[in-house]
């Protein structure tokens, strides 16, 4: 059964699947036979398909990237994106899928492997590469940092000096406002100045830090919310006195399996609730626009109304859907897979 057969770019956004490799972790569980996943001759690059007991679920998205694909690989394929951020572009790039699927691999990469280094420190480095060579041309850049976490439909700072939890930064509002000039702000989030690729990956360093203080307090808290990094960028040239704005936004989603509502009860429940309601915000959002309908329902979940302006107009979006081989998980890559096909 085909699913979907998008063959040219729909607007701005675009879909990429990628399948992590089995690990030695998940070969105990599993029998691999049950499942495999399978690129297709036909959409060379960009055709999947999910073999489950003899049953075929066929797929086709903007690329596909197999469990042997490299970060590099993966990156190769996104620089042009991101580097449209110095053109005056806003970008989003969000990785979706069940917990364990690679979102926060494919992101961040290996802690402390530099082969291994995701799409943000990856982004970060061609920036800071590329203001130093646009200098030559006359531009001058001011490049901004914020680290932000949906939990619960709060917004929590990942960047803020005091303490996590403390009563300080839990009674803080942090409201999202949006101002006449189509930009976003949230109220008392920490915003940094940042002059080279080494001063966000301290930044990160301390929203990593930040994030885990958190999870051992709120259960598993990294996998249960969205993780929001924004780089803003403006840039102005004195010979030419041309001026853009542009805002990178790098986005590891909160994990998508679908948590049984009628065995959560209290906290579990509640969360449950604010994860399944914003990442089918987030879905009917890039539907609405893919399908360029009159209402984009913006406001139904504080991820799609704080990135409001980055999506849509002729910002530009990019999925990156993740998926585990494991035959455990053969639904859960199934809803992911639909999930994209319905984005696509
Ligand atoms: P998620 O953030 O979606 O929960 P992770 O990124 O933490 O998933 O990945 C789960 C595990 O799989 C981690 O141990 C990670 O290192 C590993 N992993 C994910 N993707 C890859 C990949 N492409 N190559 C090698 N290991 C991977
Ligand atoms: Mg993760």
């Amino acid at each position: 059964k085909l699913h979907n057969t998008i063959l040219e770019l729909k607007g701005n956004i675009r879909v990429f699947c990628r399948v992590r490799p089995l690990l030695l972790d998940d070969a105990a569980e599993d029998d691999p036979k049950t499942v495999s996943f399978h690129t297709t001759t036909e959409n060379l690059g960009r055709g999947i398909e999910l073999l489950q007991n003899g049953q075929k679920h066929s797929f086709v998205f903007d690329k596909v990237f197999v469990p042997e694909s490299s970060q590099e690989e993966v990156f190769v394929e996104v620089s042009q994106l991101v580097q449209s951020a110095l053109d005056g572009y806003k970008v989003c790039i969000f990785a979706y899928g069940q917990t364990g699927s690679g979102k926060t691999h494919t992101m961040m990469g290996t802690p402390g492997n530099d082969d291994d280094k995701g799409l943000i420190p990856r982004s970060l480095e061609q920036i800071f590469e590329s203001r130093q060579m646009l200098q030559n041309q006359g531009w001058k850049y001011e490049m901004q940092v914020s680290m932000l976490e949906i939990y619960n439909e709060t917004i929590r700072d990942l960047l803020t000096t005091n303490r996590p939890g403390s009563t300080d930064s839990r009674t803080k509002q942090y409201a999202i406002k949006h101002d006449a000039n189509g930009n976003t702000y949230v109220s008392d989030l920490t915003v940094v100045d940042v002059h080279s690729s080494r001063e966000v990956s301290f930044l990160l360093n301390r929203a990593a830090q930040s994030r885990s203080v958190g999870m051992t307090q709120m259960n598993e808290q990294s996998s249960r919310s969205h993780f929001v990094f924004t780089l803003r960028i403006t840039g102005v040239n004195d010979s030419t006195e041309q001026q853009v704005q542009g805002v990178l936004n790098l986005i590891d989603l909160a994990g998508s399996e679908r948590l049984s509502k009628s065995g959560s009860t209290g906290d579990r429940l509640k969360e449950t609730q604010a994860i399944n309601k914003s990442l089918s915000s987030l879905s009917d959002v890039i539907f609405a626009l893919a399908k360029k309908e009159e209402h984009v329902p913006f406001r139904n979940s504080k991820l799609t109304y704080l990135l409001q302006p980055c999506l849509g107009g002729d910002s530009k979006t990019l999925m990156v859907v993740n998926v585990s081989p494991t035959p455990s998980s053969v639904n859960e890559s199934l809803c992911s897979l639909r999930f994209a096909a319905r984005v696509n």
